[in-house]
Parts: structure tokens; C-alpha cells; sequence
């Protein structure tokens, strides 16, 4: 288990991570997930010890990590950490970079063959880090992350340079790999698709504050507030009285705000009797779906996603109906 209470770091009375408290348990995957400038990198920077925390506790098991008065070194901590900016030696090949901090780099020479192979570089391994691309690079500090198998492994936007066709294959591969070690993981990311992928628990911060933290459904269902709710993707905020009337099989409380996510409402014949007549105000194609702006006969408007071969344009006039799975949930304004 790796648990932080109350972490914070304070710079020029700032605080850019606030009182961050979270338990990881062993073998778990979670992301932090954050806007630019959210402190990520801070908290994954305090967990491996290159940051100290002004306040707060971290316990990996049994060991105390950091608190007050006492800090571990990163090299004892049996942490690895994935840097956005790799840190390779650019003058060695990619070999030499993989065996540095192995303890028996040649008994392991099949593993790290396999971990090269696992992230498409296998062909570059006897190639200097300068002459690999950015992707390139963030492969093999993947890979000499990988190599070393620590108990805590710490990655900090790991596919920012990796392009999307690539991406998906290494995902769900490094997700395998993952399991298969039991590695406790962390990934800082600003991409909640990507969080979807790994997490066990997301955990969503926003100005140095975790303001939600939920495995991926709850999230999504559940946000905190409105603000992690768009975070996700498209979101209404539609008014408890208003979806009593159009839709009275709901449990809807007047003055109270319900997120209902887009591909909660389903498309139809707009003069069918359980489908309420709207017009579409925008249309964009994204082939597999299409999203929707559409009006109602009170001036309330909608985004609504339409799946599917339907093509539906902008001027027409559509049904709309609550899907009947949908569980009533209020979605509060951010703090
Ligand atoms: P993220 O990784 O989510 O983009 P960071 O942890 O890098 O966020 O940064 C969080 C905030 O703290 C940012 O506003 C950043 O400018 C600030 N910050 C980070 N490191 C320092 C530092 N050493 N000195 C001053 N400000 C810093
Ligand atoms: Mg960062």
C-alpha cells in the first residue's frame, strides 16, 4: 500500500499540492489526472523523493517515506520515476542506458530484450539517445523503468510523445505487463481516455486540491462537481423541474441540477408518443457518432450524441428521450 496524508508543498506561499491525502493499494493502477499546471509532476516528484513535502506523510507499507523531520532517498525507496523530460544519457546507446541501474545487466539481457520488443525499439538498440526521436526516447525511459521492477512505479505523461496509432497498441500491452509484475502504478495525465485505460482509481486534481477521486464509472456518473464532470467530456446540467415534465419517469427534484451525459438521451421520431420534439440547432460528424445541439420548445437546449448510421442535420426536427437506464444524479457547481 502506498498512502500520502496530508501531502503539501508550498512555493512562495503557494500551495501547488494542497493536502493531498490517497491510499494505492499493492498491485493497483491508478492515474492523476489534471490540467497543465494542476501540480502532477509536484506530487509524483514528493512521492519519489525529489521534492520534499512542507507537511504531510508518505508510507510505502510498513516504511514511513516522508514526514517531518525525516526524508528517504530516492534511491532507497524502491520507486521508479518516468520523467516528462526522459533524463537518458544522450551520448550512450540504447543498451548502455537500459543496463545502467541493473544490478546484473547481463543475467537480465532477456528481459530487457523483451521489454524492447514489448515497445517497438528493439530495432534501436544499439542507436544513441540523441539520435532517437522524442517518442523514441520516452520508450526507452519506459523500458529502463520497466528493466529495474520496482515495487512503485511513477509515470509522469508517459504517451505525450507517442502517437495515437502506437499509443493504443503499447496500452494495452503495458497494461498486461503491468499486472503481470504487480507493480503498484501511477501515471500522471492530462488524458482522461488514457486514465480510463489504466485506472483503477482516477484521482482529479485542479490547482494543487485532489477535488475527486473514484474508479473510472463513479467518476464519469458521479462527478464531485460540474467542473470534473466536463473534464470527462460533454455534460448537461439540466434543471430537475424541467426534466420532471419532459420526462416524468425520474425520481427529479425541482432546483436541483442533474449531469446528464449526451449518450443518456436516445433519438427518434420526434411525434412518437414517449419522444419529445426538439430542433437541431448544430451537427458535428465524428463517424462513429454524431454530436448534437438541439432546442427544446421552451428555449432549453441540449447536446445530445447520436449514434449510429442515422444522419441527422442541422434544421431538422428530432425526438428526444431519456434513456431508461439513466440514474437520476445531482451535479453540484464547483466549490
Ligand atoms: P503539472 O505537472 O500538473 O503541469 P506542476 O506540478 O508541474 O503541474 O506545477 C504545478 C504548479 O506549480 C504550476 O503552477 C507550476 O508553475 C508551479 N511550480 C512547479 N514547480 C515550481 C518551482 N520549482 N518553483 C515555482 N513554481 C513551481
Ligand atoms: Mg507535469
Amino acid at each position: 500500500m502506498l498512502k500520502a496524508k496530508e501531502l503539501t508543498r508550498t512555493v512562495r506561499r503557494r500551495r501547488i499540492v494542497d493536502a493531498i491525502s490517497f491510499e494505492l493499494p499493492e498491485g493497483s493502477t491508478a492515474t492523476v489526472l489534471g490540467p497543465s499546471g494542476s501540480g502532477k509532476t509536484t506530487l509524483l516528484r514528493m512521492i519519489m523523493g525529489l521534492d520534499l513535502p512542507d507537511a504531510g506523510e508518505l508510507h510505502l507499507g510498513e516504511r514511513c517515506l516522508a514526514r517531518t523531520g525525516l526524508h528517504v532517498p530516492p534511491e532507497t525507496r524502491d520507486i521508479s520515476l518516468v520523467f516528462q523530460e526522459f533524463t537518458l544519457f544522450p551520448n550512450l546507446d540504447v543498451a548502455d542506458n537500459l543496463a545502467f541501474g541493473l544490478k546484473r545487466p547481463h543475467a537480465e539481457q532477456r528481459h530487457v530484450d523483451d521489454l524492447l520488443e514489448l515497445l517497438e525499439i528493439a530495432h534501436l538498440k544499439h542507436r544513441r539517445i540523441d539520435r532517437l526521436s522524442g517518442g523514441e526516447q520516452q520508450r526507452v525511459a519506459l523500458a529502463r523503468a520497466l528493466a529495474v521492477k520496482p515495487r512503485v512505479l511513477l509515470m509522469d505523461e508517459p504517451f505525450s510523445n507517442i502517437d495515437n496509432m502506437l499509443r493504443e497498441r503499447l496500452y494495452g500491452r503495458l497494461r498486461a505487463r503491468l499486472a503481470e509484475y504487480g507493480m503498484t502504478t501511477l501515471i500522471a495525465t492530462h488524458d482522461h481516455k488514457e486514465a480510463f485505460f489504466f485506472s483503477d482509481l482516477i484521482m482529479v486534481m485542479k490547482d494543487g486540491a485532489l477535488i475527486d477521486h473514484n474508479p473510472p464509472q463513479l467518476i464519469y456518473e458521479r462527478p464531485a462537481n460540474a467542473w470534473v464532470a466536463a473534464f470527462f467530456g460533454d455534460a448537461n446540467a439540466v434543471e430537475g423541474g424541467l426534466l420532471a415534465t419532459l420526462w416524468p419517469t425520474g425520481d427529479w427534484q425541482p432546483g436541483t441540477r442533474y449531469l446528464v451525459r449526451p449518450e443518456a438521451f436516445d433519438t427518434g421520431d420526434p411525434d412518437a408518443a414517449d419522444f419529445v420534439a426538439a430542433r437541431v440547432d448544430n451537427v458535428v460528424y465524428y463517424g462513429a457518432h454524431q454530436d448534437l445541439a438541439v432546442s427544446l420548445a421552451g428555449g432549453a437546449t441540449l447536446k445530445v450524441r447520436a449514434p449510429g448510421p442515422r444522419r441527422i442535420t442541422a434544421g431538422e426536427r428530432v425526438g428526444i428521450r431519456l434513456h431508461p437506464a439513466l440514474d437520476p444524479h445531482p451535479l453540484p457547481d464547483p466549490a
